[in-house]
């Protein structure tokens, strides 16, 4: 396709959950066909007291503002005003060309992003049940894009897709095989988020970008993913988004046998244990005081020590694991809220690593935007912001040009 049959406007970038909406607008076309970042924001609080808050791309405060009056208690419902509010502010030659929605379930079927057209809604809906906590809310907001507003294109950008490389080997588990054909394996999530470092990692580090890389993407929701050649052979996550390392409130791996015993002497039903599993474990469990890493850091009590130990012990430990699924290590990455923003994790992981030849460099790991913080001598260790907004875009963009 030639510049000038290029799409040119502006694409909205969805993350919707069950109370909030994140977004991102950029500008796509023009003269250097790349897509650039005009404003986002969160749009929280949906069905107690919704607020909408955005920046520009430069931070600069666009609006924080009270949305109480237009809840009607749901995103379906509010999503139309959110969309009214976003095209209230873009210049006329700069109109709303399509969506790009954060998806967490493609399932067996979905290897790559799609244009949401045919029966893609009904497919993606009959993910519901391997996301029960996050594909309705994304399907949801796809639905009522197609609703209110038919004529603009949609993109689903899936979460588990960049996993679909895992081979068997690491994506199997030691179940009956009629469990694993009818699905029960290993799908692992922030695919975008991976996707993105390779990218990056393409783009700014050619020759790393070959090797054998794990990332850690320790965030609220966590986990690490080993990359061969910028494509994904083994992750933490693996049928649910509660596999791996410890989260916020979320445990990680762990014995099976645990729940077979709180259904037994607990009484608990499959709703009891997905609240405990989802809400209750990880740093709040333990700790007994935050799902927060930064309250976690602070706070002296022996709880929040014992959470930090743990979590960085298990970082530590998937970190070796996957060099032995990569059979070697030529770099680590460290990413979102807690890689990006965290050196004394970052410190106590790789302290635990130092046996395989990762070594910080102290005065970078604590320089706030340095990129490599290791030694000279020590495996690269790289800390990369990640953009998963970017790459939903970059998608879409392709989709809707194509
Ligand atoms: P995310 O889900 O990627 O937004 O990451 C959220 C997590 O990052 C929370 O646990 C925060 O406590 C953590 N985080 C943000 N800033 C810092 C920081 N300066 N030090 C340690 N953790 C941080």
């Amino acid at each position: 396709m030639t510049e000038s049959k290029k799409k040119k406007g502006a694409l909205l970038v969805l993350n919707s959950g069950s109370s909030s909406v994140k977004f991102t607008i950029f500008k796509v076309g023009g003269d250097t066909g790349e897509s650039t970042p005009l404003f986002g924001g969160q749009l929280d609080g949906i069905g107690t007291a919704a607020k909408l808050k955005v920046k520009t791309a430069q931070k600069e405060l666009m609006a924080d503002e009270s949305w109480k009056h237009l809840d009607q208690g749901t995103v379906p419902a509010i999503l139309p005003h959110l969309l009214e509010w976003i095209e209230s502010k873009l210049p006329e030659d700069l109109p709303l060309i399509g969506a790009g929605h954060r998806v967490v379930h493609g399932g067996e079927n979905f290897d790559k992003p799609v244009i949401v057209e045919g029966d893609i809604i009904e497919q993606l809906s009959n993910l519901e049940h391997l996301a029960p906590l996050h594909q309705p809310q994304n399907v949801a907001a796809i639905k009522t894009l197609a609703t209110s507003r038919p004529e603009l294109p949609q993109v689903a950008c899936f979460d588990t897709a960049f996993h679909r490389t895992i081979p068997a080997v690491n994506n199997t588990f030691a179940i009956p095989k009629e469990y694993t054909d009818a699905g029960v394996r290993r799908y692992g999530f922030h695919g975008l988020s991976y996707e993105y470092i390779a990218h990056n990692l393409r783009e700014n580090k050619p020759d790393l970008a070959k090797g054998r890389v794990v990332v850690a993407h320790l965030g609220s929701g966590a986990s690490i993913s080993a990359l061969l050649d910028g494509k994904s052979v083994d992750t933490s996550m693996g049928f649910s988004a509660l596999d791996g390392i410890p989260m916020g409130t979320r445990p990680g791996s762990m014995d099976p046998g645990v729940l077979i015993y709180l259904i037994r002497e607990y009484d608990m039903n499959a709703d009891d244990l997905e609240k405990l599993l989802y809400y209750k474990c990880g740093l709040l469990g333990i700790s007994a005081i935050s799902n927060d890493m930064r309250d976690i850091e602070e706070n002296e009590e022996p709880g929040a020590k014992l959470a930090l130990d743990i979590f960085c012990n298990r970082v530590a430990k998937q970190i070796a694991t996957f060099a032995v699924s990569l059979r070697g290590l030529d770099a680590l990455v460290f990413t979102a809220g807690i890689g990006e923003n965290g050196p004394i994790i970052r410190d106590k992981v790789c302290a635990e690593l130092k046996w395989m030849g990762i070594e910080l460099d102290e005065g970078k790991n604590n320089t706030r935007g340095e990129e490599k913080i290791s030694t000279e001598s020590s495996i690269p260790v790289l800390v990369i912001p990640t953009d998963e907004e970017f790459m939903i875009a970059q998608h879409s963009v392709r989709l809707l040009n194509a």
